[in-house]
């Protein structure tokens, strides 16, 4: 795929970072490059490589080097702790570790401690003196080609593998649909290229366009609208915190950037932030839906349907969406308007957890992927999303849904975020408190989370609207910029 780019358009920029530009020739001949350091370090086939790296140009070439030397990529995120490393390199068996010296403390001893083999990287080009391989080991369609190790939003992190074919195929789909990269836009890659949203999504769709991608190694809103003004950037592509982070930059006086359209995804944009999102930038927002396991994407909005509030779009060309009854002992698919578990069946869909064949036959069942998440598809196949089973809340016996009362907090003007959670309850089971960033400190006074849950009540069931709103600076986040529900749960419980 890179090969194919770099003959196509060499001299294209592929990145741009600190205003200097990497061409798509220039990143071919360094991966290629890199490839060699990694088979001189002893890098076989098939091995597990990981990578511990900060959002640099760095990051592409030494993946494209990984795969070039037909070795298989283990991507780790920059803020990972030092047990999380540990956890990783020992669930994958990774027997090397290519590490930005800048990121050693974090992972050091557990390198040392499992015997991994350390390839460290300093600041500049990785791989300056090493010969470019001729020809990289060319994998088979079906060897695994990364294991992301989801961000554990809901629980232990797991190494998804997947394969060339499920990514290429879902980089395909996206290329082709009407709402793809097209070769002369200018993306702002600030979405994490360790995760799978950054990673496939941004990165490897957009190379397969011929893009150029503008690295921001750490999200921040005025350093992100500065740098798409800067570089005249035509897309965003972010998960809704990002959004959030733009649009309070944006109030504070930020002048917004000139965008042709958005791409939102990994988790529920809120109706209002979509909105907000659409004026402030005056272009089309396209929210998508899907999971690492799917290789990214499912469905997604785009130009060639009519937009319809409330939903995520209509599936990808190639990928079926069915709803499930959930928790049932076989795949049972239910009728349009009805909802139930989201299962996915596709060429994207991963080949299995890494040595978790009990994890693998619990969601891959019947020739499906079970997602884990609720919704529903309506009469002519859009698909909404209603949320993680796991998030869930029972109060009382009544199914609460978060996002339903997450979307009318939203619509709150005091409200920049929020979360809304089930905190035990003794009689109840579990009792809905909502967790809410306000927009302005001023929002907050002494009667405002009484205002708040009135609010909520005017608009919901009895059984539904929160009992109590918690007022916090920020909502903790996991290193793809999600809001980590778990540990809000354990804070407040
Ligand atoms: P883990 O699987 O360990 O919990 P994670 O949830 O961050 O980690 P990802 O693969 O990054 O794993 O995220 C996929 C999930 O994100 C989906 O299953 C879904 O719950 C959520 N998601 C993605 N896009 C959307 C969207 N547009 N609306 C609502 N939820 C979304």
């Amino acid at each position: 795929m890179l090969a194919g780019a770099a003959a196509r358009r060499p001299d294209h920029p592929a990145l741009i970072f600190e205003s200097e530009e990497f061409t798509y020739g220039w990143l071919w001949d360094q991966a290629r490059r890199y490839a060699w350091v990694l088979r001189a370090g002893g890098v076989r086939p098939g091995d597990r490589v990981a990578v511990l790296l900060v959002d640099t140009p760095q990051f592409p070439v030494v993946y494209f080097g990984v795969l070039a030397a037909g070795a298989v990529v283990v991507p780790l995120s920059a803020m990972a702790t030092a047990p999380e490393v540990d956890h990783v390199l020992t669930d994958a068996g990774a027997r090397f570790l290519v590490c930005a010296d800048t990121l050693l403390p974090q992972a050091k001893e557990a390198a040392e401690r499992l015997g991994t083999v350390l390839l460290t990287v300093g600041p500049g080009n990785v791989a300056q003196d090493a010969t470019p391989i001729d020809e990289s080991a060319v994998p088979e369609p079906d060897d695994v080609a990364v294991v992301f190790y989801t961000s554990g939003t809901t629980g232990e992190p797991k190494g998804v593998m997947l394969t060339h074919r499920n990514i290429l195929y879902n980089v395909d789909r996206m290329v082709d649909t009407p709402y793809a990269f097209r070769s002369d836009d200018i993306l702002l890659g600030c979405l994490p290229l360790a995760h799978s949203f950054g990673q496939i999504c941004g990165m490897l769709t957009g190379f397969r366009a011929g893009i150029s991608i503008v690295l921001m190694s750490r999200f921040a809103g005025p350093q992100a609208l500065a740098l798409m003004r800067a570089h005249r950037c035509t897309v965003f592509m972010g998960v809704p915190t990002m959004y959030s982070k733009l649009l309070d930059a944006v109030a504070r006086g930020e002048p917004t950037p000139r965008l042709d359209r958005v791409y939102s995804g990994g988790s529920a944009l809120p109706a209002k932030t979509l909105d907000d999102v659409r004026t402030a930038f005056g272009c089309p927002v396209y929210e998508g839906y899907g999971a690492t396991e799917t290789s990214c994407s499912v469905a997604y909005h785009h130009p060639g349907v009519p937009f319809r509030a409330g939903t995520v779009g209509v599936p990808i060309n190639g990928i079926s969406v069915g709803i499930a009854l959930p928790n049932a002992d076989r795949v049972e698919l239910l009728p349009a308007g009805e909802t139930g578990e989201i299962v996915v069946s596709a060429p994207t869909v991963m080949a299995g957890y890494l040595g978790r064949p009990d994890l693998t036959a619990e969601v891959l069942r019947d020739g499906w992927f079970l997602t884990g998440d609720l919704g529903r598809l309506d009469g002519d196949g859009y698909l909404s999303v209603v949320g993680r089973k796991k998030d869930l809340i029972l109060r009382g016996g009544y199914n609460v849904y978060p996002r339903e009362i997450e979307e009318v907090l939203a619509g709150h003007p005091a409200v920049a975020q929020v979360a809304v959670i089930g905190v035990p309850h003794a009689v109840l089971g579990e009792e809905v408190w909502a967790i809410v960033v306000p927009a302005r400190p001023e929002d907050v006074t002494p009667g405002s989370p009484e205002a708040l849950v009135a609010w909520a009540k005017e608009r919901l069931a009895a059984y539904k609207y929160p009992r109590r709103v918690e007022f916090t600076d920020a909502l903790p986040t996991g290193p793809s910029g999600k809001v980590l529900k778990r540990e809000l749960v354990s804070k407040y419980e």
